[in-house]
């Protein structure tokens, strides 16, 4: 009997339209747990290295989380992973919503996709019955209304879809794959999709999941709500408003935009506004959100409803959440019903909220500069939302320049040459960050930016605050409930951490101390992506409910797997090194890890290097950034070392 898992992968070939239901070893359970870890070890067993993500042997996997859909809260989370046509390298985004927990209940772990459809299909998942339909019917449509026509369609009104807009019907390098109350939006994996002919993934499922120990378990998701209820009833104080509480950061919920509007860049990642926000501004954006934010909602299993239907008077109803309310408003320079209304437009065209208004505000940049053309913005209108309007639809469609602009800043710039890429001025790994722009290095921050495999600002940083409490009274206060930490050295960390001084930014924490805090940061939210637990419920805010101390049992509940910490943190190596191996493989090395250049006015370039070579050497990697073969042997992970030294990686490259 397989426990919290189905033990099954539903294998579907797109280009001979065969689907087979495999059973699963439950040994790669034990080495890796599930989503994120599993997905990794399929992706570097079955897809060579040299696999171009277009090409049909790539993989598209849509992998749930071990814990998804048993009464864990927020254990919702979709892992969708793939080569990414940005990067390059392994891409892998997360959406929560439903669609995890309905594909456990109709009995998979996971669906993996390989070769291509000749003509556009949607998948229909209806617990043992699996079809491969049409959806040449759909072509062209937005995601969510794709969504809505397959319900009708299939009378399964409570079926779950994950679907593409245009953008990933055109290989737009930042598709999103969009499900209703969530996106799996980085790195371009709905362009995969895409590219693989897949309109949408329809699930309904009814089955019931088995627990190892069911009663034991109750009780752990009851202490988890108690303790969610006793953290929203405590905000933690002295932090931004958004970093108080629990969830993704809950946009829909709050108004005060003052931190997001004065300290995150307008335009082109260019432009700080200090004194944007005032009094009448705020009643301004209060009004608006009101009036057109319907109700607040949460993804399956969840009391945080950090989401909301956002309904703008004469287009139809979509869902938001988090960043994606201030992206847009901010890359054109304008105010928030601009905001809310064009992400309805950009959801149905299924695009990432992040990434794309950079695109467009670095193309008019480029036009104002005189690198792009008047005659490349034929017919675009002057005033600068329509404008906005006029771009997005030609990116999607991949029309004139939209056609060079839908491979993403990165590359682009490459393709229009004359100085464009100075103005593709922020990304990591040629993939579009937050315009997040600040003075003084953050040692810690630089290691997450510079080494996160996530290549994705916004989802490596954690349970460590962002910056110092001001007073000793203030810092005392909040290590005394911090239960989650690893270590008692973190409280001290925090004690000791000045706003100013010798103990401030950017040496300290020193650079052991910001090796450790990285490494906590990273163990949590690798964890989570493998359990498929919501990050905003464990890696990401201050003091969650699931910490390093209460998954090994929850774990070992579920399944029946004998879990403790330490070997938690082993499964947690194992899959980090698992990954870095993929992207080694795939040429990744120690002068891709940098954050943009411009992120922080004051930069140490000899600190910088001593914070990666001690961040590589506690990882057990050599100064390349690769991992040793002691390392890998030591975490079950020879097989990988041997391909690594046939492809003489290990051997020519270590120290
Ligand atoms: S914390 Fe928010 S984003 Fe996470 S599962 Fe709950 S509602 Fe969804």
């Amino acid at each position: 009997m397989r426990y919290a898992e189905t033990g099954y992968n539903l294998e579907i070939d797109l280009s001979r339209g065969n689907i087979e239901r495999v059973e699963t070893d439950p040994r790669l359970t034990e080495l890796h747990l599930g989503g994120l870890g599993t997905n990794s070890k399929i992706l570097w067993d079955r897809v060579p290295p040299d696999t171009e993500p277009f090409s049909p042997d790539n993989l598209l996997i849509f992998s749930t989380g071990l814990l998804c859909g048993t009464p864990a809260p927020g254990a919702n989370r979709t892992i969708v992973t793939t080569y990414s046509p940005q990067t390059l390298l392994m891409g892998y985004s997360m959406m929560g919503g439903f669609w995890a927990p309905e594909l456990k209940y109709a009995g998979y772990d996971k669906v993996i996709f390989r070769g291509k459809s000749p003509n556009l299909v949607y998948v229909w998942i209806n617990n043992d019955k699996v079809e491969i339909r049409d959806a040449s019917h759909l072509r062209g449509k937005g995601a969510v209304e794709t969504a809505e026509l397959i319900r009708q369609e299939l009378k399964e009104s409570k079926a779950q879809v994950a679907a593409i807009g245009l953008a990933g019907e055109n290989r737009v390098y930042t598709a999103s794959i969009e499900q209703g109350r969530s996106s799996a939006s980085r790195l371009g994996l709905g362009a995969v999709m895409g590219d693989k002919g897949i309109k949408a993934i329809v699930v309904r499922g009814t089955k019931d999941i088995n627990l190892a120990r069911p009663a034991e378990y109750m009780e752990l998701c009851n202490e988890v709500l108690k303790y969610i209820k006793v953290r929203e009833e405590h905000p933690v104080p002295g932090v931004m408003t958004i970093l108080q509480g629990l969830g993704s950061p809950q946009e829909m919920k709050h108004v005060d935009e003052e931190w997001h509007t004065q300290n995150f860049m307008w335009g082109n990642a260019r432009t700080r506004k200090k004194d944007y926000w005032n009094k009448e501004v705020e009643q301004k954006w209060k009004e608006t959100q009101e009036m057109v934010r319907t109700r607040l909602i949460s993804c399956y299993n969840c009391p945080m409803k950090c989401g909301a239907i956002i309904s703008v008077p004469g287009i139809s109803t979509y869902m938001m959440k988090c960043f994606s309310k201030l992206t847009y408003t901010m890359a054109a320079y304008s105010d928030l019903d601009f905001g809310f209304r064009i992400a309805q437009r950009a959801t149905e065209y299924g695009v990432d909220g992040f990434s794309t208004p950079q695109v467009m505000a670095f193309a008019f940049e480029l036009k104002d500069a005189g690198i792009l053309t008047d005659a490349d913005f034929a017919g675009c209108p002057s005033d600068n939302e329509g404008k906005f309007y006029w771009l997005l639809d030609r990116i999607v469609r991949r029309e004139g320049i939209g056609d060079v602009l839908a491979n993403g800043t990165y590359w682009a710039a490459q393709q229009i040459g004359k100085g464009a890429e100075e103005y593709a001025h922020n990304n990591i790994k040629k993939h579009e960050q937050l315009p997040l722009k600040l003075g003084m290095l953050n040692p810690v921050y630089f290691l997450m930016y510079a080494t996160g495999e996530k290549i994705n600002i916004t989802q490596i940083e954690g349970q460590f605050p962002q910056s110092p409490f001001p007073t000793m009274e203030e810092r005392e206060a909040f290590i005394k409930d911090w239960i989650q930490v690893p270590d008692e050295k973190f409280k001290q960390y925090l004690l000791d951490w000045e706003l100013r001084g010798e103990r401030s930014n950017p040496y300290y924490p020193t650079v052991d101390m910001s090796v450790d805090i990285v490494d906590w940061q990273e163990m949590m939210h690798y964890i989570d992506d493998a359990l498929g637990v919501c990050a905003g419920l464990s890696s990401f805010p201050l003091k969650p409910p699931y910490h390093i101390h209460n998954y090994p049992t929850f774990i070992s509940s579920a399944t029946g797997i004998d879990m403790d910490e330490a070997g938690l943190k082993q499964v947690y190596r194992r899959n980090r090194n698992l990954i870095r191996a993929i992207n080694v493989r795939r040429g990744l090395r120690r002068v891709d890890e940098k954050p943009p250049e411009d992120h922080w006015k004051k930069r140490f370039p000899e600190l910088e290097e001593k914070l990666l070579d001690a961040y590589y050497k506690f990882k057990g990697w050599n100064n390349q950034g690769i991992p040793t073969k002691e390392t890998l042997q030591e975490l079950e992970l020879g097989y990988i070392a041997e391909d690594l030294e046939q492809r003489g990686i290990i051997k020519n490259e270590q120290g």
